[in-house]
């Protein structure tokens, strides 16, 4: 199948007069008939459900829906995308482990890396998305256990050398987790270019219409745990809490790494996703391909129009064939980057605040991709929790306005645009 019939057929198969839209399981708990059975899902030597923290039947199959569509071979819906970037990284490093990371991140995982990761005692060293292949290198250690990074961040829309990062990663013999939320599997599958894991926040263009907050992390199941047992003792030895369960033996090196979330993270930290918030994002991946098609083409039509009005002072957009990663978003998002653009006013970061409090259509909102056309000031916002040096490295100047574009009426769109700069 291709993307935009997995979008609406993936993951779920009804038989002979079963529903046909995914069910909804509001259920914690599953029943048995005899203890004997349960114990063997205790166990892990049995498949099935018995408690919801742990596995729902509908958040399973929404998870292999996304996990079709990015070409993965297991996956984990978790209550957010903040969730979904903890449960990655602490499912393979913790106290005493390091961390390689791209500085062009979302704000609030660079917080959760840098605060509060290394208060549990995980190291961190962020490199710049573009450095030199020496540079990248140095950043490791023998304790390195992964590297992070976003396929398109948010929101200095850096695009990834997904197959440099990759590369580097395995020489050092550790995967490389890749944030896709902003590409989404229809412009980008990382696994493709050879990252190992991917994790999204779904409440961006997954959900799509500011219905759930939501995560999910996905496993290509090409990384082999085995060749670097030492490095992944959690993978790799026996699981004292799991009857001595060693992941990677039992589950092979498709299974493993998305086993161990579930049955150690889920069940300890428990950011386990609603069934009926799994059952509007399955609505939202319904359309998700013809959505991001809209929200590019809108989003290109608003980058070529402020590159051309006299008030404005730069325009980010990867579309654009000005911009400094258009080749390489060429060859990583041939069908488009997102609905994001980025941009800043001749006259800063007080124009920004005029700009935003004329627009009409365009509504001033903490949040980015999804079908209302929406506009945020990061350094007001979002990252104003860094200091202007970590902002900078983030890929955020003071006078950045984000700017979401939605699957409005581009012509509505771009009319207010027009009214909003004549405030200026
Ligand atoms: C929003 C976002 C997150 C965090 O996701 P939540 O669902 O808000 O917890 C992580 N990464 C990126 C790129 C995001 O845009």
């Amino acid at each position: 199948m291709r993307q935009e019939t997995k979008c609406i057929q993936a993951g779920y198969n009804p038989k002979n007069g079963e529903p046909r839209m995914i069910p909804i399981i509001q259920s914690t708990t599953f029943k048995y008939d005899s203890s004997e059975h349960m114990g063997k899902l205790f166990a892990l030597e049995d498949t099935g459900y018995f408690y919801t923290r742990l596995q729902n039947p509908t958040n399973d199959m929404v998870a292999a829906k996304i996990a079709d569509l990015e070409g993965g071979t297991a996956a984990m819906l978790t209550s957010s995308g903040q969730a979904a970037s903890f449960f990655s990284v602490f499912n393979l490093a913790g106290n005493g482990d390091h961390v390689v990371a791209s500085t062009a991140l979302y704000g609030g995982t660079f917080n959760l890396f840098d605060v509060t990761m290394r208060r549990m005692g995980v190291d961190f060293t962020f490199v710049d998305p573009d450095c030199t292949c020496e540079e990248f290198n140095a950043a490791f250690k023998p304790n390195t256990k992964l590297v992070f990074a976003e396929t398109l961040s948010n929101p200095s829309l850096v695009v990834l050398d997904i197959e440099k990062f990759a590369k580097t990663a395995h020489e050092h013999g550790v995967p490389l987790i890749v944030d896709n939320t902003f590409a989404t599997p229809i412009n980008c599958r990382p696994f493709e270019w050879g990252a190992d894991i991917v994790i999204h926040s779904t409440t961006k263009y997954m959900d799509g219409h500011d219905a759930g907050v939501g995560g999910v992390v996905v496993d290509s199941g090409n990384f082999d745990w085995m060749a670097h047992k030492e490095k992944f003792s959690g993978l790799c030895s026996p699981d004292e809490s799991y009857h001595g369960i060693i992941y990677a033996e039992t589950f092979g090196k498709e299974g493993a790494y998305i086993t161990k979330a579930t049955t150690q993270l889920m069940r300890d930290l428990g950011a386990i996703q609603a069934p009926q918030n799994a059952f509007y994002l399955n609505l939202g991946l319904e359309s998700l391909a013809l959505r991001v098609q809209r929200h590019c083409a809108n989003a290109l039509a608003v980058a070529e129009f402020l590159e051309k009005h006299p008030k404005v002072a730069w325009v980010n957009y990867p579309g654009l064939e000005s911009n400094k990663y258009h080749e390489r978003a060429k060859k990583y998002l041939p069908d488009g980057s997102s609905g994001v653009v980025s941009f800043g006013l001749k006259e800063g970061r007080a124009g920004a605040e005029k700009f935003m409090g004329k627009l009409e259509v365009a509504m001033i909102a903490t949040h980015v991709a999804d079908a209302h056309t929406c506009v945020l000031h990061p350094a007001n916002s979002t990252h104003k929790q860094l200091n202007d040096e970590d902002l900078l490295a983030a890929g955020v100047t003071p006078d950045l306005i984000r700017f979401s574009v939605g699957i409005e009426n581009i012509d509505d769109i771009i009319e207010d645009l027009k009214q909003a700069l004549e405030a200026v």
